[in-house]
């Protein structure tokens, strides 16, 4: 199954809300944002909250809750994740939008930011049961979607089988096929070539671009990567075939490390045959702490399974030069100031993992062409528009002196904060 997750929640013991807006605060001071845009882009455009009733299998009527909070249209049609889980919140998805602003505005991709959810427990449900709650969520928001409003795609709990069937509700409303409505559809309807592999994919090209900058040669350098699942598999395979040594990976089975190198088509083919787990993997030892991953002597740290990994806790003994993050959120606000110090490079995630949203896009200018690129072509075309981004980032960290994750932030405000100047308000 093609997976595909937009920018996933962070949970953080800080407080991942204030994370962000810590960093967003910065960033806005150091450029001088006005106080009135300020206001415009620290909340939400729009926020719906809709009861869906949906007939269960046993024959009676069950309300769920779902929201879809659209934080931005300022660059363009909204674009965000829809989340399945029974936790889900308002505030949780508020500000999982705003984070699809910053991070479409990095890349320069003209979409605005949104985020949905529904408060469900999609694995205690039928197939059937989760058919009729995507149809009705979708007839309930039938007037906020659409190609050129709010592009929803796939996230926690949901996957291209969501995605085939909120096309199918949303274009037998429209009386005619909208493959545009969303991203994140199985192949054989209208998906990109190239999406499942695209985020590890923009990784290993951040990671490349940053040890260029470093004057770090890939192919004498070593790194560890946390979590080995579609991000981290793919950045691992291929950050090896340009030559670095992956030392360590990890995945929710434990931690494993060989000082010669991990061979990365062994360790996923193993991973394929055994549940998507390295669980018994005899290519590499299995380490006493898995959290000794991090702090490890590698050159290159990628954290891409979950949030708040780096933290005030271990970031003083992490050794890396460089980490890119793989994962939203895997750094902790209050660790920011010692990873400055002790001169590290982070490529925040906002700008490291962006290259899935890129090839969402692709998707959607596929899907409105009506007509499929080639694997070179998506590849080609993630990969400029990374390395652009990177550019731009690295351009504004140098002209501020701030942090790559400033810089980051500070190229995403600024720009939205001029079009929404050039748009004009009311
Ligand atoms: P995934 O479910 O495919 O893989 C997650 C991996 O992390 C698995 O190997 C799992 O075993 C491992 N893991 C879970 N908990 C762990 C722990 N405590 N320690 C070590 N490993 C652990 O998910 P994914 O799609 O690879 O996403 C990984 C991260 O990247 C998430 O933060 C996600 O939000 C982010 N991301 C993903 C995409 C995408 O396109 N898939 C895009 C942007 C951001």
């Amino acid at each position: 199954m093609m997976l595909y997750k937009e920018p996933a929640p962070i949970k953080d013991k800080e407080n991942p809300f204030e994370s962000m807006m810590s960093r967003f605060n910065i960033a806005a001071e150091v450029l001088g944002l006005d106080e009135e845009v300020y206001n415009v882009l620290k909340s939400p455009t729009r926020q719906v909250i809709v009861n869906v009733p949906v007939t269960m299998d046993d024959g009676k009527v069950r309300v769920f809750e779902g929201y879809r909070v659209i934080h931005s249209t300022i660059l363009g049609p909204s674009k965000g994740g829809i989340r399945y889980a029974p936790d889900v919140f308002l505030d949780e998805v508020k500000a999982l939008a705003a984070w699809m602003t910053w991070k479409c505005a990095v890349v320069d991709i003209p979409y605005g930011g949104a985020k949905g959810g529904i408060i469900c427990d999609p694995f205690s449900m039928s197939a059937g049961e989760i058919e009729r709650l995507t149809r009705a969520y979708t007839s309930a928001l039938q007037d906020i979607f659409g190609p050129d409003r709010d592009i929803p795609a796939p996230d926690m709990g949901t996957g291209p089988r969501e995605m085939a069937w909120l096309m199918d509700e949303y274009s037998k409303t429209k009386g005619s096929t909208e493959h545009a409505v969303v991203t994140g559809k199985p192949l054989v309807l209208g998906g990109s070539l190239g999406r499942v592999e695209a985020t590890g994919r923009g990784v290993m090209v951040s990671a490349m671009a940053a040890m260029n900058k470093l004057g770090m040669d890939p192919a004498k350098s070593t790194a560890a990567i946390q979590g080995f699942g579609n991000v981290g598999a793919w950045a691992a395979k291929l950050m090896n075939d340009r030559g670095v040594k992956i030392l360590g990976v990890s995945d929710i089975s434990g931690a494993y490390w060989n000082d010669n190198g991990i061979d990365i088509d062994e360790a996923i083919e193993y991973k394929n045959a055994h549940n998507g787990r390295l669980e018994g993997y005899k290519g590499a030892e299995l380490m006493d702490d898995p959290g000794d991953l991090l702090t490890a002597k590698v050159d290159v740290l990628i954290p891409a399974a979950v949030e708040d990994v780096i933290t005030i806790h271990n970031v003083d003994r992490i050794q890396a030069r460089l980490i890119v993050e793989g994962a939203n959120g895997p750094t902790s606000y209050k660790a920011d100031n010692i990873i400055n110090e002790k001169g590290i490079m982070v490529v925040p995630d906002i700008l490291a993992n962006s290259g899935g949203v890129t090839v969402s896009y692709f998707e959607w200018v596929q899907n409105r062409m009506g007509f499929k690129w080639t694997l070179d072509r998506v590849n080609e075309r993630a990969e400029r528009i990374m390395n652009e981004a990177f550019e731009r980032v690295y351009a504004a960290s140098q002209k501020y002196n701030v942090p790559m994750r400033i810089a980051a932030y500070i190229v995403a405000i600024d720009k939205v904060a001029m079009t929404y100047k050039y748009r004009g308000g009311f």
